[in-house]
């Protein structure tokens, strides 16, 4: 007799694999397009990618690689990168995403930190590669995201003085026939390695398991977070190597959905052109990325015919850029916000029934903000003697949270991360009563002002809504009786006549007059860091020196 103290049901483990494996038996024949960085576009379905993926796990196999060790990928969006995540975690090796845009001095130092044994690439990156292998020692070898051929088009320039060998993933993925099971272990077993963006310091990387992953993507696909199915044709811009493009990979096929993977072409045109041709439905991005895209499509004069939801986060969606895709291009706007720390969903902007009933301006009003946790994330705000705030909209303290997708420590630190349990974000928010959460900043830049706090992010969304100012930056200013005043650092759009005192007027009405910025500097251009969010940090070396004019007034 079983004890009646536990379930009788299967214990089946949650593994990463059985995402692809149901989608290539329940929709075999659903595509997966990518745009190829040969130039050309690839297609191919889920029972393909399946058979392939299960081809690169004989082959890693082959090369000697253990269950835990990690495989290291520098490669953009497309159907190789996506075999690699299935190949690599399928059996038991841990996929290890690197993000290219950081300097090539913090690759070699993640590549390191994470011992990869092996380092899968695209072409494109074979120039970084060339300059980091000598810091990565410990790789066994480089396998080029091509066949034999493209890498002997690089071997002269690139490729050809490095100590360890460059093999080719096509010759070695082919040599296998494809015949092999998943095999079936531990959910806890570690499944994707994503190291943080850095800002300061080192990089720190958070290690998910199959069963974070599995938990993750069905959170993701829900109707109230990304809402994806079978009858979408998804598109990330979001890219593979940032935190798992938030999911999507496994998310997409855990309800079927078709994929369109844009490889390296990112700018608006090219992205126009591939939602059009592959019907895409949905899509995810960074606020840096719809900017481009909008701003082709008001040039070119175009609409899409078939783009219905685009989910935007990564840094604050200016409630001017939610209005321009719902009110000129008819597409819903789905604010999100979450961290690599957290797998990385956390909230999603998508209305309940009660708050349906409330009028048009209240519904935007909440949309703009990053919404409700999904089920798998709980959340809560504290001030500063460690108290729970009230869930008011009003009051803004220290942003934390716990599950199951959230980490307990970071890969390789003894130190635990957590207070009592919770995992501080670093963000400050504010939590409604219908449970809406709204970043106000990153704790490191809330500005200070009489011992108030002002929100940069609030400030940064006004200049930006004006019509002659394509970007916006705000930071704290120091200011001998105030400690910090906000700057607000602008780029305009082309030729448009903006002065400062216009754009501070533009702020009157619409915050408290002790939150209306001191100053605006015009700049050619903002910082960002490799995931395309603003780097403050370094607009606040930049201004360290600047002097506000009521400062300045009274030095003279
Ligand atoms: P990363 O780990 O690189 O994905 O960065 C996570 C951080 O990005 C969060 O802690 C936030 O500071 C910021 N972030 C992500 N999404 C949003 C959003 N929708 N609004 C404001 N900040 C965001």
């Amino acid at each position: 007799m079983t004890s009646p103290l536990y379930g009788q049901m299967m214990d089946v483990p949650l593994l990463a694999s059985s995402l692809l494996s149901h989608a290539a038996r329940h929709f075999g024949d659903t595509e997966i397009v990518s745009r190829r960085i040969e130039g050309d576009i690839h297609r191919y379905t889920y029972r393909d990618c399946e058979k392939r993926a299960k081809q690169l796990a004989q082959a890693l196999i082959a090369l000697g690689v253990e269950p835990g060790d990690r495989i290291g990928t520098l490669a953009w969006n497309g159907y190789r990168h996506l075999e690699c995540y299935y190949g690599t975690t399928g059996m038991g090796a841990v996929c290890h995403t690197i993000n290219p845009r950081l300097f090539p001095d913090q690759i070699a130092f993640i590549i390191d930190h994470a011992d990869d044994a092996y380092v899968c690439f695209d072409m494109t990156f074979a120039p970084l590669v060339d300059i980091i292998a000598p810091q990565c020692p410990k790789v066994k070898g480089w396998i080029a995201l091509g066949d034999a051929s493209c890498i002997g088009e690089h071997l002269g320039q690139y490729l050809g003085n490095m100590e360890q060998p460059v093999l080719s993933y096509e010759t070695l993925v082919t040599a296998q026939d494809g015949n092999y099971e998943w095999p079936q272990f531990d959910e806890r077993t570690a499944s994707f390695l994503c190291y943080t963006s850095g800002t300061t310091g080192n990089p720190k990387g958070a290690l998910y398991s199959h069963r974070s992953t599995v938990l993750h993507a069905y959170g993701a696909a829900l109707p109230d977070a990304m809402g994806a199915s079978s009858s979408d044709s998804i598109l990330p811009v979001v890219p593979m190597f940032h935190v798992n493009a938030w999911g999507i990979p496994h998310a997409a096929p855990l309800v079927g959905a078709k994929l369109v993977f844009p490889g390296k072409d990112l700018d608006g045109k090219s992205l126009y052109e591939l939602m059009e041709s592959e019907g895409v439905t949905y899509s995810a991005g960074v606020p840096t990325v719809w900017l481009a895209l909008l701003n082709y499509m008001k040039q070119a004069d175009v609409r899409f015919s078939t783009l219905k939801r685009t989910v935007i986060g990564g840094s604050a969606c200016p409630p001017a850029m939610l209005r321009t895709f719902e009110d000129d291009y008819g597409v819903e706007v789905i604010h999100a916000w979450g961290m690599t720390e957290m797998s990385p969903l956390g909230t999603l902007a998508r209305l309940s029934w009660k708050q349906k009933q409330r009028s048009p301006d209240e519904q935007r009003a909440s949309r703009e903000k990053q919404g409700h946790v999904i089920f798998g994330v709980d959340m809560k705000i504290v001030g500063e003697e460690g108290q729970e705030l009230p869930w008011d909209g009003r009051a803004f303290g220290d942003l934390y949270v716990r599950g199951p997708w959230v980490i307990d420590r970071y890969f390789r630190r003894d130190e635990s991360p957590l207070v009592d349990g919770w995992f501080p974000t670093g963000d400050v928010s504010t939590i409604d009563a219908d449970g809406f959460m709204h970043i106000t900043d990153r704790s490191k830049d809330v500005i200070k002002s009489g011992g108030e706090w002002i929100s940069s992010i609030d400030l940064e969304n006004i200049a930006v809504s004006h019509p002659q100012v394509a970007e916006a930056a705000c930071i704290a200013c120091s200011h001998p009786k105030w400690t910090e005043r906000p700057l607000i650092v602008a780029v305009l759009r082309p030729d448009a006549t903006l002065t400062r005192d216009e754009l501070l007027a533009y702020y009157d009405g619409k915050v408290a007059k002790w939150w209306v910025p001191d100053d605006v500097v015009f700049a050619d251009e903002l910082p960002h860091t490799a995931t395309g969010k603003l780097q403050k940090l370094r607009l606040r070396e930049i201004y360290r020196n600047h002097v506000l004019p009521d400062v300045a007034e009274k030095a003279v």
